[in-house]
């Protein structure tokens, strides 16, 4: 006996000995594989554009952690509106469950990070270098040799050019991308936070989509465990018509059913399984054998959907229904946590934001004439979507001279503007702390903000 024949494939990605059984999926072409590409395509294009998208004076998306504060399409939020993030996070994972419900794995097919950009990027990568599937599994069975030695070594580079890349581009969602390249620039030890990060990060993805790959979809991830409690028998998934396909056997057999037993939908399967055991966890619903086995059917000359988009009901000829009781509740949850929670959340939502910061350097200045001078900046943020304009001015009559740049400014719907400020002190004032008032032309709110005024003891 071989010692291939010894260890039979015991799982998609394990043989019984438990080496890797390394899937090689082959190419396919179809309707399905086609709307993935534009969907990757797109998917990917919004990840590396939003960066660089303003909106109010912030990127789009920036989740400034170091500030508590986060920007998020012209809405400032900061940490006391966490409870906002719960119930927006709530909602998305229970309209997940709804698609879920309806469509079964429809996220991990098309949506998911994971394959996005294992099948958006890596794994294209991996075909224009190494080649189609045959070639692919052909060489790596063979000895080292020169032609397989370049290959190996330019995609690997290529890999981990393309995790760092998107390293880079994931921590800038959190610096935003001045801030990235200021760090670039910079050495690693004055950013060595964000500088670890970007290293674990391109560590993680080179691993995961150079070697570990479906792994993560089959052995780690938690949504494809939790699958089977949000479908049923209705769940739209991707099946195996078995009472048209059974039995298998050759085009020219009469007893035989549709499927001849190509092989052709478990090649183009990237978790390595074959359909027609039926619906297996590993499964990703990325529809890769559908286009597959319509491809053969066409050439067959039968007809399409051998393997296709239907629920087990579907499959089994038997009567479908769409609204069942776990669609009604998965659907109120969604409502509830995305629409009435978050709706009255954004109503308690402050209108504007003002905080006073002092700038960096020397905390005060003595001038020729005896007068002490702090510098401070107020970042004064409009967090609705109009234009307003906002008063700054000082709380009391506290004898100290106020130099406002703007006191007046003037910020569009989500913007922000840092307003710098010189206050100055006669050497007989004892004020040791200012207080200033802000507020918006068309509100009763007052944002108080203060701050120690520093001084020679
Ligand atoms: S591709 Fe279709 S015909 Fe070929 S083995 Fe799969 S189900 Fe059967
Ligand atoms: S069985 Fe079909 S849909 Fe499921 S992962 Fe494999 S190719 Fe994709």
């Amino acid at each position: 006996m071989t010692e291939k024949a010894k260890f039979e494939k015991v799982a998609s990605s394990l043989h019984s000995d438990g080496r890797r059984n390394y899937v090689q999926p082959a190419d396919v072409k179809g309707r399905f594989a086609t709307s993935r590409k534009g969907i990757f395509a797109l998917l990917i294009g919004i990840y590396v554009l939003l960066p660089w998208v303003q909106i109010g004076g912030h990127p789009a998306v920036f989740l400034d952690i170091a500030a508590r504060r986060f920007y998020l399409f012209g809405a400032t939020f900061n940490a006391q509106d966490t409870f906002l993030l719960f119930f927006l996070l709530s909602g998305i994972g229970f309209a997940l469950f709804v698609a879920t419900a309806v469509f079964g794995r429809v996220w991990c097919g098309y949506a998911c990070p994971q394959t996005v950009f294992l099948e958006g990027v890596f794994r294209r990568i991996e075909r224009w270098i190494e080649g189609p599937r045959a070639k692919r599994i052909r060489r790596n069975a063979g000895p080292m040799n020169f032609d397989k030695f370049w290959r190996k070594t330019l995609k690997h580079i290529a890999f981990f050019l393309m995790s760092t890349t998107v390293a880079h581009i994931f921590i800038s969602y959190f610096v935003s991308l001045p801030g990235l390249w200021k760090m670039m620039q910079e050495s690693p030890l004055n950013n060595i936070s964000a500088f670890l990060w970007v290293f674990i990060l391109t560590g993680i993805m080179y691993f995961n989509f150079a070697w570990f790959r479906e792994q993560m979809c089959v052995i780690i991830c938690p949504y494809g465990r939790l699958q089977s409690v949000m479908t049923d028998l209705d769940t739209i998934i991707i099946g195996y018509d078995e009472g048209r396909g059974e039995p298998r056997g050759k085009k020219s057999d009469p007893d035989a059913g549709d499927c001849v037993d190509c092989g052709r939908c478990t090649a183009v399967c990237p978790t390595g399984i074959d359909i027609r055991n039926g619906l297996q966890l590993d499964c990703i619903g990325c529809a890769a054998c559908v286009d597959a086995c319509d491809e053969i059917m066409v050439k067959l000359k039968r007809k399409p959907g051998l393997v296709r988009y239907d629920s087990q009901h579907g499959l089994r000829g038997e009567r479908k229904k769409f609204w069942r009781p776990r669609l009604a509740l998965y659907g109120f949850l969604a409502a509830v946590g995305l629409v009435v929670a978050f709706f009255f959340g954004l109503q308690s939502h402050e209108e504007f934001e003002a905080n006073l910061l002092r700038l960096g350097g020397t905390p005060y200045l003595v001038e020729d004439d005896g007068r002490i001078q702090n510098l401070f900046e107020i970042h004064v943020v409009n967090k609705k979507s109009k234009s307003h304009t906002y008063e700054i001015k000082p709380s009391t009559d506290d004898g100290l001279e106020y130099v406002i740049a703007i006191p007046n400014p003037t910020l569009k719907g989500g913007q922000g503007m840092r307003v710098p400020m010189f206050i100055y002190s006669s050497p007989s004032n004892t004020v040791d702390s200012i207080h200033l008032d802000v507020s918006q032309d068309d509100s009763d709110t007052v944002h108080k903000v203060s701050a120690p005024f520093l001084r020679p003891r």
